[in-house]
């Protein structure tokens, strides 16, 4: 979900009588699903196969000999674009614990690099795109002068790419960098620095889509966009405890420990199964939202249709005015 479909606050008047909704997953996108839902008007029921809410980024216990540790999984930092995520963190009222920095600023050390060189600075001045980074790109100084400029003619080339275009999904992120003359080296010291934080691969293993997607919107968006936020407090406490707190109070009916079998179709409604022995919805909701990671949303009979993107990289499928979801 992008911040556009989400509305920060209620609007009493535009609630839609009698309407309910099943949001299925209670991971980031299906939390957040649920209270922009439930804001809205409709009665809403969030189904959640494990014992709490949080998806993949979650928190766990171990002992150690310092006592018990509270372990976090998942999502260690996030981006001033991600837009739909500080919604959330609003909405539960977790946005102190999880603060963004003024302005990107990461050291970058180079453990190889020789004396005096080792520790360079990606940050951006307050300058508009893409002039915010140069200063920080002219230094750096893990890249050759002759690949420092190369890099900003590459940066150029990419912001004018569509992240939408189809036919970039079946370009390989490394070839294209390789013909805009990036050399190893620099593929290693900035485009995979970048790369791997966010989309999780080296360039060989990213599509130039979602490369160009991610470069675009964290970097040549706006200025701060890429300035980075990281929780101060357990996971657990941001997408279990603070989300349960707000889905209760926003009168969102969750259910933990509910794992879906099927989503079903019926002239009417959609409707979900949980397992034998579950409580069967025989009158299903009228509108469903399978919030499970992308493949297996993809699958589901009920929504074939293509899922939002969120930007983390998750996705919630959400039934289009076309679909026969509703
Ligand atoms: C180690 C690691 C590090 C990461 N680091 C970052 C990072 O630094 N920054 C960042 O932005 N992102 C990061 N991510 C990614 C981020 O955590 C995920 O993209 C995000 O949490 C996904 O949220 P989601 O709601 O889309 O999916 P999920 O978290 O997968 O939630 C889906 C939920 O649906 C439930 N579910 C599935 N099937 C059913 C069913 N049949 N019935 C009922 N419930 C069901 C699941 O139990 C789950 O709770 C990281 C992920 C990992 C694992």
């Amino acid at each position: 979900m992008t911040h556009s479909t989400l509305d920060p606050a209620p609007a009493a008047g535009r609630r839609p009588a009698g309407r309910s909704a099943l949001v299925i997953g209670g991971g980031l996108a299906g939390t957040t699903a649920a209270l922009a839902l439930a804001d809205a008007g409709l009665r809403v029921t969030l189904v959640e196969g494990r014992p709490r809410l949080g998806g993949l980024a979650f928190s766990f216990h171990r002992s150690s000999p310092a006592g018990v540790l509270s372990v976090d999984n998942g999502q260690h930092v996030h981006l001033r674009c991600c837009t739909a995520y500080h919604w959330f963190l609003e909405r539960v009222g977790a946005a102190r614990l999880a603060p963004l920095q003024g302005r990107l600023d990461v050291p970058v050390l180079d453990a190889r690099g020789r004396s005096g060189r080792r520790l360079g600075r990606l940050r951006r001045t307050g300058l508009p795109v893409p002039l915010h980074l140069s200063a920080s790109l002219a230094t750096y100084p893990h890249l050759s002068l002759a690949e420092r400029a190369q890099v900003g003619r590459a940066a150029l080339a990419l912001g004018r790419l569509d992240p939408e275009d189809p036919a970039l999904d079946g370009v390989d992120f490394a070839g294209w960098l390789r013909r805009h003359g990036q050399s190893p080296r620099a593929v290693e010291a900035l485009w995979d620095l970048v790369g791997v934080a966010t989309l999780n691969a080296t360039a060989p293993n990213v599509s130039l889509g979602l490369a160009a997607m991610v470069f675009k919107t964290g970097l040549l968006s706006r200025p701060g966009a890429a300035d980075i936020g990281w929780a101060r407090a357990p996971l657990g406490e941001l997408h279990h405890t603070h989300a349960r707190r707000a889905l209760d109070a926003a009168g969102v009916t969750t259910e933990l420990r509910t794992r879906v079998t099927a989503v079903t179709r019926t002239p009417r409604a959609a409707g979900a199964r949980p397992p034998p022995g579950g409580r069967e919805r025989s009158r299903g909701p009228r509108r469903t939202f399978s919030c499970w990671p992308y493949r297996s949303a993809r699958r589901t009979p009920c929504c074939p249709t293509a899922p939002w993107r969120t930007p983390t990289g998750c996705c919630a499928s959400a039934p289009r005015p076309s679909s026969t979801c509703t």
